[in-house]
């Protein structure tokens, strides 16, 4: 974006340049329907304005932040990864995910890195930590809406799950939640909105208070204070005792059931006793508990996913306690889906290249 231009989702700055340039304000509503719901493109839905303001319009608004450099598709499920370059440089992750019903799942990226440091997450190893802007997540969704629309397909569900705490980019966070319940923007449905925490337990709060009706996971991956910790840095701030009073809030303020992430790892956090304490620790919540295979990752080679049927007995631990648990297979294993390994070196290159220029 040149230093004149202002974003498409500024709208107040849109409907100011609308009426400068003097077209009716259907004519814009045209533009954003194309835009945030067809996901037509930035060229058609510019068409939808008057012809003689098009060009003034194209060259004062700026409709993508991002760059998509890179799209690797799986062979082996229906996964497709995109890196996009940020405006600073910085490569980020955007996993669209196939279901064999048809569904399509987006997994977004909150942040370049992230500072919860997780044991087992490329993202976290990645030595960077920073925000992106509302638009710059927003964009990863009109991006790869524009590019389902060729299989005449659209996103239903809008993970947050990807590269970062989006807990640790709050403000960012909301607005980007608020445009995409926006009737004027996209108009997506708050049951198909799904915000992922490592575990901020005020921020899990707060966010069930402004969005009754979102969706919140936690990644919990062990009952224990001392293997969470050892797998999680950032658990040390956040008691197990804090978190789960946190999720009892959130079920108190909203109707929908908090999901449990937890991630299998071989001796680490899945014994039957581990599942025991895991099933005493949720008793009395209204919980649904996913376990997911873990996909290796480069910098964490002492760490290997559960053999099937130790996660099978783990399972049945839970269910036998009257807890929903499901078996989540991670998709796009072959295209290193687990977040943040395609971009790790480069963004490390960039973030010491632009700290050594801040030196100088
Ligand atoms: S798993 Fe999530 S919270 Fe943990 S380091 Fe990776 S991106 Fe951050």
């Amino acid at each position: 974006m040149n230093s004149e231009q202002i974003s498409i989702y500024d709208a107040a700055a849109v409907d100011r340049i609308r009426a400068e340039m003097k077209f009716e304000p259907r004519r814009l509503r045209a533009l954003r329907t194309a835009f945030f719901k067809k996901f037509l493109g930035a060229e058609a839905a510019i068409a939808e304005l008057p012809s003689e303001v098009r060009e003034a319009f194209a060259a004062r608004v700026q409709f993508h932040p991002l760059t998509i450099v890179e799209a690797d598709d799986s062979e082996i499920d229906g996964a497709t990864k995109l890196v996009a370059r940020t405006a600073a440089g910085y490569l980020i992750e955007t996993v669209i995910m196939r279901t064999g019903t048809g569904r399509v799942s987006l997994c977004l990226s909150s942040q370049v890195g992230c500072a919860a440091a997780c044991q087992f997450c490329a993202t976290g190893q990645m030595g960077v930590a920073k925000s992106l802007s509302a638009t710059e997540i927003l964009d990863q969704i009109v991006l790869a809406n524009e590019r389902l629309r060729a299989e005449q397909r659209q996103a239903r569900n809008i993970v947050f799950m990807g590269m970062g705490e989006p807990f640790h980019n709050e403000a960012a966070l909301y607005d980007a939640v608020s445009a995409l319940l926006a009737p004027e923007l996209f108009h997506h449905p708050s049951r198909y909105i799904l915000v992922s925490t490592v575990g901020i337990p005020d921020a899990m709060v707060r966010c069930a208070r402004r969005f009754l009706d979102i969706n919140l996971a936690l990644s919990l991956h062990s009952a224990r204070q001392d293997v969470r910790e050892r797998l999680i840095p950032l658990a040390a701030k956040f008691p197990l005792g804090d978190l789960r009073t946190a999720i009892a809030q959130v079920n108190q303020i909203q109707q929908n059931t908090v999901m449990i992430e937890y991630l299998m790892l071989a001796s680490v956090n899945d014994s039957p006793q581990d599942a025991c304490e895991l099933a005493g620790w949720l008793a009395g919540l209204d919980v649904h508990v996913n376990l997911i295979p873990y996909n290796p990752i480069a910098g964490s080679p002492g760490l290997r996913s559960t053999e099937r049927p130790e996660r099978d007995a783990f399972a049945a631990i839970l269910r036998e306690a009257g807890f929903v648990t499901t078996i989540r297979y991670s998709l796009g294993a072959d295209i290193a889906a687990a977040c943040g390994q395609l971009v790790q070196s480069e963004n490390r290159a960039i973030a010491k290249e632009q700290a050594t220029a801040g030196a100088h």
